[in-house]
């Protein structure tokens, strides 16, 4: 039977319904927006737009009702307190603020619980996105930390005893991602956020390619700090979250600074807000939030238990039609394992590159290149993978259009003689 998408779900997003010509399989880089989302952006920006959270006008006081609105309805959706999300403006911003803000902490501006003193050290692990290692590597070069990491194997994988082996009583920082955008493994957070508590680490939780896809409760979770981005989501771009527990929130040091974000401000000094006003340093992006606002209620209305059915089953199809074609070797999760609704693959004789080339002939969307995560294809013995990414618009047709694509790749190429 085919996965259980609704057409009217298709017909809901302009870039897919509008699109017939293209089977875009993607989703990972960035989703398509619904209608609801596009027309939230634009009516506000048509009839609603004020700055937000300056100035005493009536303007003024309903966008930033749109926009304190729509931040109770993301915390809602990922089981967060609305003093616990902060706008940033992608995930990779978040990931840096928390890194920044330990660094600043270990400079003596505040936070003193983030202090990080030289042999303390970061734990991340060898499949992490760039964006969830390179600051860590900074904050490792200011503090003197020793960065350590969870090694990979050949499938890109690392299970929790491999964490547990590099978790040490110096350990103050352990970052992963909940979901690999390049293998699609899902880890085990609330058990590593626990791991790391036992050690007195803070948890930080790469959560870009979890939030849009499974149903998330970050206080259950029982992490630290998460990051995640409105346009992997429904949402537009420029908008992302970084959550915190409230009470870590209102001492980490705001790394950026600004406008918005303090008390008193003498000519030597400043006194910050607590969170989440502290980080929001500068006008801030309130179509881009009234739009995320729009994208969560939207996937709230779908529910998530069934975004997640939907796609526990294209990720069983494409895993299928991934490994059912000769000389193309999976990444990840083995057949029948758990993983997220995508597939990253190689195709023995014929570069990633190329591969995305003859899928694109053919209508297919798909991405190619190290997905921002040079040191796990480096471990793979690849400078590039192709990847291949479903979302709740995606239907069983589009997996079966991908498999028979793949099945003449070799061939084209010469690969097969
Ligand atoms: N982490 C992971 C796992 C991702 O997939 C991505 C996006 N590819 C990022 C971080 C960074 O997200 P953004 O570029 O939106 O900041």
């Amino acid at each position: 039977t085919p996965a259980p998408v609704r057409e009217d779900v298709r017909a809901d997003f302009p870039g897919i319904s509008g699109r017939p010509d293209r089977v875009y399989l993607d989703s990972a880089a960035t989703s398509q927006r619904p209608e609801a989302v596009i027309s939230a952006e634009a009516d506000f920006a048509r009839h609603d737009y004020a700055a937000v959270h300056r100035g005493s006008s009536l303007a003024t006081g309903e966008a930033t009702f749109a926009f304190e609105t729509a931040r109770e309805r993301v915390a809602a959706f990922v089981g967060a307190g609305e003093r616990e999300v902060v706008w940033t403006e992608n995930a990779t911003d978040a990931l840096n603020m928390v890194a920044l803000g330990i660094a600043d902490a270990s400079a003596g501006l505040g936070g003193e619980r983030f202090a990080l003193r030289a042999g303390d050290e970061i734990l991340v692990t060898e499949a992490e996105h760039h964006a969830d290692l390179i600051p860590w590597q900074r904050l490792a070069r200011r503090t003197g930390a020793t960065l350590r990491w969870v090694p990979v194997d050949d499938r890109g994988l690392w299970t929790i005893d491999d964490l547990r082996a590099q978790l040490t009583a110096r350990t103050r920082v352990v970052a992963f991602a909940h979901v690999s955008n390049v293998t699609g493994m899902i880890a085990p957070a609330a058990e590593i956020a626990s791991l790391a508590r036992d050690v007195g680490a803070l948890s930080v939780l790469d959560a870009c390619q979890s939030a849009p896809h499974l149903p998330l409760d970050l206080g259950a979770l029982g992490v630290d700090f998460a990051a995640f981005s409105g346009h992997k989501m429904l949402g537009p771009n420029g908008i992302g979250v970084l959550y915190g527990r409230a009470e870590l929130l209102d001492e980490l040091p705001p790394a950026r600074t600004g406008g918005s974000t303090i008390t008193t401000v003498t000519m030597e000094d400043a006194e910050f807000l607590p969170a989440p006003q502290r980080f929001e340093a500068g006008t801030q992006p309130v179509t881009q939030v009234v739009g995320l606002g729009a994208a969560v209620d939207y996937l709230a209305g779908i529910g998530m238990d069934a975004v997640h059915a939907h796609e526990a089953q294209l990720a069983g199809e494409l895993v299928d039609a991934v490994a059912s074609v000769p000389g193309v070797r999976l990444v990840g999760p083995e057949p029948g394992a758990e993983r997220a609704a995508l597939a990253s693959f190689i195709v023995d004789g014929v570069h990633a590159h190329d591969v995305g080339q003859f899928l694109d002939d053919r209508g297919i969307t798909v991405r190619t290149g190290h997905h921002c995560a040079q040191p796990l294809h480096r471990r793979l013995g690849v400078a590039a993978t192709t990847r291949a990414s479903a979302y709740l618009y995606t239907t069983s047709d589009e997996i079966a259009a991908l498999r028979d694509a793949l099945r003449e790749v070799r061939g084209f190429f010469g690969a097969d003689r």
